[in-house]
């Protein structure tokens, strides 16, 4: 029988991975379920709960960032360096990296990246071995996480060519609301990204974006997996949208 805790699978190469949803956890009220972020006011205790079920889903310590909504990428020391930065295995609180994006061509860890509408990234080069997981919210996206993260993976030997690559559950573009200046800045990047939401009004479509950039650095469209649900639309996921304060889900990752 599957685990509750793998709301979604990804469809991606070289790589154990799972989209988590909100069954599954411990947490209650608005964080009800699994909540794995320890920002956004929930009970410390069960968060920590949550993530070691998750760690015991994937079988191996998650390794976390602190989310800033920028480019940057933390990529992993070697296996023998240790667990390094970043929060070490599953409820052990530790130094926690800033970035929106980690990449590693480790097994003995997994990647997790937390969103709540934004898109969680999976990449995986399964000839390279080296996997990324990737925040990518308007402005990262915009910013170029993806870019900085496809070139941190390279730097380890990895292939556009060769990556497989999956979008996992967050809005979509017919949910985004945005101001009309927002999508006119967004499209004069991303033309792709213009959309407009089921009620008329402007929106984005990140996710076309994301697909869009991925394919235009090199990554075949055939080995994206972009058809994952609406998490504004999908009560089975978090939505910062739906309500501000609410917790957290994860794109969890490991290479093997
Ligand atoms: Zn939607």
């Amino acid at each position: 029988m599957t685990s509750p805790l793998r709301a979604r699978a990804p469809r991606i190469r070289g790589a154990r991975a799972l989209f988590t949803g909100r069954a599954g956890g411990v947490s209650t009220g608005e964080h009800a379920g699994l909540n794995l972020a320890r920002h956004v006011g929930d009970d410390a205790q069960a968060v920590e709960e949550n993530r070691a079920r998750v760690a015991a889903e994937i079988g191996a310590p998650l390794v976390f960032v602190e989310q800033v909504h920028s480019a940057d990428v933390h990529v992993l020391p070697a296996q023998d360096a240790g667990p390094g930065r970043g929060t070490g295995p599953a409820g052990e609180p530790g130094p926690v990296v800033r970035a929106d994006a980690i990449v590693t061509d480790r097994t003995d860890v997994a990647l997790a990246i937390m969103v709540a509408d934004c898109l969680p990234v999976l990449l995986s080069d399964p000839v390279a071995g080296v996997v990324a997981v990737a925040h990518a919210g308007r402005r990262g996206l915009l910013d170029g996480v993806l870019e900085a993260t496809l070139s941190e993976m390279a730097a380890l030997g990895a292939r556009p060519a060769d990556v497989t690559a999956s979008i996992g559950p967050s809005i979509c573009g017919a949910c985004y609301e945005v101001p009309e200046q927002m999508r006119e800045d967004a499209a004069a990047h991303l033309p792709v990204t213009a959309s407009r939401t089921s009620w008329g009004t402007p929106a984005l479509d990140l996710r076309a974006g994301a697909v869009s950039v991925l394919q235009d650095a090199g990554v075949p469209a055939e080995a994206i997996d972009a058809d994952h649900p609406c998490t504004l639309e999908d009560e089975r996921f978090f939505s910062y949208r739906r309500s501000a304060v609410t917790g957290r889900f994860a794109g969890v990752l490991r290479r093997g």
